[in-house]
């Protein structure tokens, strides 16, 4: 879908619930293109037809942008670098996800400390095997991608015709980057900022196991008040609508999320319960598909109210509770 003069939207299928995934091309020099779609025969058959419709192809990318190590947002790059010789940009905090070639495996120390960090928040074991990163098909739907040049917040990438600034966004992924260009008023989301979805600030545990987990909801939040100092007319988002009313959108979330933490808060009344506890009070009818995400939540809303000094943890039997101070 063409959105602007050298601007285009190519969206693709996924087969996961968020549906399809949105990747943007910019006819420019150079040619750019910013996400890619899954690794799938259907996705790359689609974003090979779009691309074509356009007079390109896969060799003739000059740059690609990751804006986050999700596998719907960067699987096909492998394909696309491997048919020319594009500069790869994305930030440091995702270029292990991207260049590794095996995604996660049980032998990887990280996993091993998310996996005991679940295990004392509640997740009964069974559910262990149930979560994402276990799954096998993850290597399926991904090529791993070299990464050529990394950009951090204020970085400039330059084209012809436009410059996008590089906006640090972490919260969803810990090196989430947006991209801004201040000429058109336009920013990339990513999973970031979508119309119809809250994205889930995702647990994150840092590969040097001697930094702290991040705290993800309070980074995103903190994220979508410095969004609101920009000045958006159009937010091209990684799934689903584009956004024009940038500003509503984010109060809408950061309302979502103060809902959400005062519905914890008053379910730890009582007695103290685990982050498990919490998440299936959440979401009752989670699947275990689901879990890492419900996870995700349940624990962003105990650091955020931890922080403030509204809960107090209890740490007992390998296990961590948590009640109201
Ligand atoms: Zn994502
Ligand atoms: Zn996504």
């Amino acid at each position: 879908m063409k959105l602007a003069d050298q601007l285009h939207q190519l969206t693709t299928p996924t087969p996961f619930q968020v549906g399809s995934v949105n990747a943007y091309l910019i006819e420019d020099n150079p040619l750019t293109l910013i996400d890619s779609g899954l690794k799938t025969p259907e996705a790359e058959a689609s974003l090979r037809a779009q691309l074509a419709d356009l007079g390109v192809r896969f060799g003739d990318i000059e740059q690609i942008i990751v804006t986050h190590s999700h596998l719907d947002h960067y699987g096909l790059m492998g394909k696309i670098a491997a048919e020319g010789r594009p500069r790869v940009f994305a930030h440091p905090l995702e270029v292990h996800d991207l260049e590794s070639l095996h995604g996660y495996s049980e032998e990887d120390d990280l996993y091993k400390r998310v996996e005991s960090f679940l295990l004392k928040s509640g997740l009964p074991t069974e559910s262990l095997d149930s979560i994402l990163m276990r799954h096998p098909i993850i290597n399926d739907l991904r090529d791993p991608i070299k990464v050529t040049e990394m950009v951090d917040d204020g970085d400039v990438i330059g084209l012809a015709h436009k410059e996008l600034l590089v906006v640090h966004c972490p919260g969803h992924s810990a090196g989430m980057i947006n991209l801004y260009d201040a000429g058109a008023k336009v920013l990339f989301s990513g999973d970031n900022l979508l119309k119809h979805i809250s994205p889930v600030p995702l647990l994150n545990f840092p590969r040097d196991p001697s930094r702290p987990r991040s705290h993800s909801l309070s980074e995103y939040i903190a994220t979508l008040q410095r969004l609101k100092t920009f000045d958006i007319a159009i937010v091209l988002t990684g799934h689903g609508e584009v956004i024009y009313d940038a500003v509503e959108v984010i109060d809408s979330i950061i309302r979502h999320h103060k809902v959400r933490k005062d519905k914890v808060l008053k379910f730890l009344e009582g007695f103290p319960k685990t982050a498990f506890d919490v998440c299936k009070h959440l979401f009752p009818d989670i699947t275990p598909y689901q879990v890492y995400l419900g996870m995700s939540e349940a624990v962003g809303h105990l650091d955020v109210l931890e922080t403030e000094g509204a809960i107090g943890r209890i740490e007992e039997n390998g296990m961590t509770r948590f009640r109201p101070l």
